[in-house]
């Protein structure tokens, strides 16, 4: 693994450069740590959603079925965190790619809708998306009104009066658009893996199957997080390791590759 940070030499820079220009199939997985630099503090960090909202409690679609007012807490919690931010450079740098015709798709596990405000077209959201709600009987939805963000009752479906959803993949729900992410994947030469750990399933074996079919990983975090050490018994798969803050480091390397193309 090359890690490239600022005293990485200009020769290993330039390598990354050049793999990531000629990549056939360039495919982006995104995660929480892309959105804290609008201001999207991850779930699971201290201080964090779960902190207030342990998700057994709040989050699991058995405890939407029992309680639905007690799950809409969370979700006017989740609401409010991310209703008004907007896209920072490192979502910018992924649009540019595509426009660019150097990024085909991005598999996001967010839900704050980024990803397309900053201009990206090719989007499969795993875990759902906060601008929509469904009725789980009648399996439609309709958009998210901001006034449900306020205290008062639950919105129930027009038709059948349930209790509405938000669009979003609670614990216990199947992920979404597995068939295209498969898709995409299969003949992708370079993954990003951008502000994500990709420790839970199915983000977690996205890295894996890419290595597998000769594809390379390129990881922007602040530590790597695929595969620890040789110690940890997990084999190491990132090929170039970007170290620090994926607002700065991505669109370091769009820069680079924009420049000499
Ligand atoms: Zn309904």
């Amino acid at each position: 693994m090359h890690t490239i940070d600022s005293n990485t030499d200009s020769e290993t820079i330039e390598k990354a450069v050049t793999l990531l220009r000629n990549s056939q199939n360039t495919v982006a997985l995104t995660g929480a740590g892309i959105s804290v630099g609008s201001g999207i503090p991850d779930f699971r960090s201290d201080g964090g959603l779960w902190t207030e909202f342990p998700p057994d409690e709040y989050a699991t679609i058995e405890a939407f079925h029992v309680n639905p007012e007690k799950a809409w807490q969370l979700f006017r919690a989740l609401g409010h965190t991310i209703v008004g931010k907007q896209p920072n450079p490192a979502h910018q740098a992924l649009a540019e790619l595509e426009q660019h015709g150097l990024l085909t798709h991005i598999v996001t596990q967010n839900v704050d809708n980024l990803h397309q405000v900053a201009g990206s077209n090719n989007v499969l959201e795993i875990h759902g998306d906060h601008l929509h709600l469904q009725c789980l009987v009648c399996e439609t939805t309709e958009p998210f009104l901001e006034q449900y963000l306020e205290q008062g009752d639950t919105p129930r479906c027009e038709k059948c009066r349930t209790p509405l959803k938000p669009n979003v993949v609670l614990f216990g729900e199947p992920v979404r658009h597995l068939g295209a992410i498969e898709k995409c994947l299969h003949d992708c030469t370079v993954l990003l893996v951008i502000g994500t750990s990709a420790q839970v399933y199915p983000a977690a074996g996205l890295p894996e199957a890419v290595k597998r079919n000769g594809g390379l990983i390129f990881e922007f975090n602040h530590y790597p997080a695929l595969g620890r050490s040789a110690f940890s018994g997990v084999p190491i798969i990132t090929d170039f390791f970007f170290s620090g803050d994926v607002v700065e480091t991505l669109p370091n390397l769009v820069v680079k590759l924009l420049s000499n193309s």
